[in-house]
């Protein structure tokens, strides 16, 4: 059976989720993998810098336009450098639940045999990690994601979530499903923000895998609808994303 490896990236909503998975997806797509990115934050903007800043139709808004025949062709959107594009979206607002939203999505991308079909060397989630409830655990548990890389930067509110993230994965994680592959630090440049992150992942009992610097080509490059890697390939942020790219897939 065909299996790519899949990473789930959780981390409190702003925190920088989306912009980090969208980079390593670019960044891995330039080194020559096949990479499909799903987001799974009822926002629904995961990947709006790899499809030219517009964002795409998600799995529940094209379920609830045609209850039946959607194909994959309707719900996977080919970006930068031929990445698969999904996003699993949310319910409308004050009627149904966005996690219970994420388990439909993934049916629905199950039931159409979408890894057997589009074939990706990769997967990567990117997930909403403020409320770890069962819809948003999906990701970590039942054999979706391999492992899970938590983004926090030194702010005491994203590492409580990442905290409440990882707590919810030791549950997981001795049942054999996804283990916690590490942090990755997205700065805000606050005071000892370096050791503050150092600090959590001790005690979460892993280690810091990345540091992206705060830089203003991240916000330069999304007003042009594009990731650092896709816009300024050549400056040192680009050079961070592709590194944190080979310290998850060497
Ligand atoms: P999330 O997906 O976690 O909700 P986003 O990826 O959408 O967060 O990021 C929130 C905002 O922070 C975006 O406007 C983005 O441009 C900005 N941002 C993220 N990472 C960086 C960074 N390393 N340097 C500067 N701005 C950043
Ligand atoms: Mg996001």
């Amino acid at each position: 059976m065909f299996s790519p490896q899949k990473i789930a990236v959780y981390g409190k909503g702003g925190i920088g989720k989306s912009t980090t998975v969208s980079n390593l997806s670019a960044a891995l797509s330039v080194r020559g993998l096949k990479v499909m990115q799903i987001g799974c934050d009822p926002k629904a903007d995961s990947t709006k810098t790899l499809t030219c800043g517009r964002k795409i139709p998600s799995i529940l808004d094209v379920l609830r336009g045609k209850k039946h025949g959607s194909t994959l062709e309707d719900l996977v959107f080919e970006g930068f450098n031929g990445i698969y594009c999904v996003e699993a979206g949310g319910p409308v607002p004050g009627i149904g639940c966005a996690g219970r939203g994420i388990i439909t999505a993934f049916n629905r991308l199950e039931e159409l045999d979408a890894y057997a079909s589009l074939k990706p060397d990769v997967v990567l989630f990117d997930v909403l990690g403020d409320v770890v409830c069962g819809g948003f655990a999906m990701p970590m548990r039942g054999g979706y994601a391999d492992r899970v890389a938590i983004v926090s930067s030194g702010e005491m509110m994203a590492v409580y979530a990442a905290h409440n993230i990882a707590q919810a994965l030791r549950g997981f994680s001795a049942r054999g499903y996804a283990k916690l592959a590490g942090i990755i630090q997205n700065s805000r440049n606050i005071d000892n923000e370096d050791a503050i992150v150092s600090q959590a992942a001790r005690e979460l009992e892993t280690e810091v895998i990345g540091v992206i610097p705060r830089s203003g080509c991240v916000q330069e490059a999304e007003n042009m609808g594009k990731t650092v890697v896709e816009a300024f390939p050549d400056s040192p942020q680009a050079a961070v994303y592709l590194a944190l790219s080979k310290t998850l897939f060497p």
